[in-house]
């Protein structure tokens, strides 16, 4: 498995790493984000509406700002998969009640993005938050303005390559994999009810974020989706990291854009080309309709050309 590398301070401006998914990219992209982006504290979570899905068994998915999170409830208690931002952790404890009376007993994080963490520290005052080691390191980086994780945000239990839970009568397996959307991610596997939680490994039918700073990779994404397509039933139910409920098919269109887009853009430098000139091209023209509210074509465009380049 890959060593653990935390790499030390970046280049990101003040605020922006609280964000997250959507500070994953490099700088330059991150200097057209909208300002309530880049600090949470700016974002106003009064109007955010939780989103319940019943995905399938005893597995739910809540849809609010930020990450896609995974519920599993049962006699033994409720796994939480993810927290999204602070300020929803409220809503978030109501819209659980409605699926379970019991307590968030373990709370797993499948990366350290702020958006998927930023519950940490109120969620990890009475649960037990589990996640792979590098997540743990990440949350204790001083990053500009980004502060460390206070204590009780911080996962107490971390695995090298993966950990399985028996709760709920689940066999839940916690699989990582290395340099992928970061070095830190996990995605999870509910065999008996036939779910996947695939973190940001997946953002259904839009751009998605590769955090090259924090460890990511285009061609580790790609390698992890090939394998988690062979390995999963046809007809498991996907939670992605952002997007939403999905299923293989979309998962296998999913990762042709991938490779086509990094097909794209290798082929593009081979020629000498860089960001500017592919960008004048419009040589992602096709995929234009994958463009969301927080990261337009463009901004996939720039991040598989550093990608690209990066790539050792
Ligand atoms: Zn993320």
């Amino acid at each position: 498995m890959k060593p653990i590398l935390l790499k030390p301070v970046l280049l990101f401006s003040a605020g922006i790493l609280s964000l997250g998914a959507y500070a994953a990219a490099r700088p330059a992209n991150t200097a057209g984000e909208p300002a309530n982006l880049t600090n949470p504290a700016q974002q106003d979570f009064s109007k955010v509406e939780i989103k319940t899905t019943k995905v399938a068994g005893n597995i739910y998915m809540l849809e609010g700002s930020g990450g896609n999170v995974g519920i599993c409830a049962g006699d033994d208690g409720v796994l939480m998969i993810d927290d999204q931002f602070a300020g929803l952790e409220p809503k978030l404890r109501d819209a659980i009640k409605k699926i379970s009376d019991k307590p968030v007993r373990f709370l797993l994080n499948t990366h350290h993005h702020g958006d998927h963490t930023g519950g940490n520290e109120k969620f990890g005052a009475d649960s037990t938050i589990i996640a792979h080691k590098n997540v743990r390191g990440r949350l204790l980086e001083i990053t500009g303005s980004h502060k460390p994780m206070p204590k009780p945000g911080l996962p107490i239990i971390t695995y090298d390559e993966g950990v399985t839970l028996y709760l709920n009568g689940e066999e839940i397996r916690c699989v990582h994999y290395a340099r992928c959307h970061t070095d830190n991610d996990t995605v999870v596997l509910f065999p008996k009810s036939n779910v996947i939680h695939m973190g940001d490994l997946y953002f259904a039918k839009r751009v998605p974020v590769i955090d090259v700073r924090a460890g990511g990779s285009l061609k580790g994404i790609i390698a992890a989706i090939d394998k988690i397509i062979a390995e999963v039933p046809a007809d498991v139910k996907i939670i992605p990291g952002h997007g939403q409920l999905s299923n293989v098919d979309e998962l296998k269109e999913y990762v042709a854009f991938l490779k086509d887009s990094r097909e794209i853009v290798k082929k593009g430098v081979a020629e000498g080309k860089n960001y500017d000139k592919l960008k004048a091209e419009k040589v992602f023209a096709k995929y234009d309709k994958y463009g969301w509210e927080f990261r337009s074509i463009d901004n996939w465009l720039e991040m598989v050309v550093t990608d690209v380049t990066e790539d050792k």
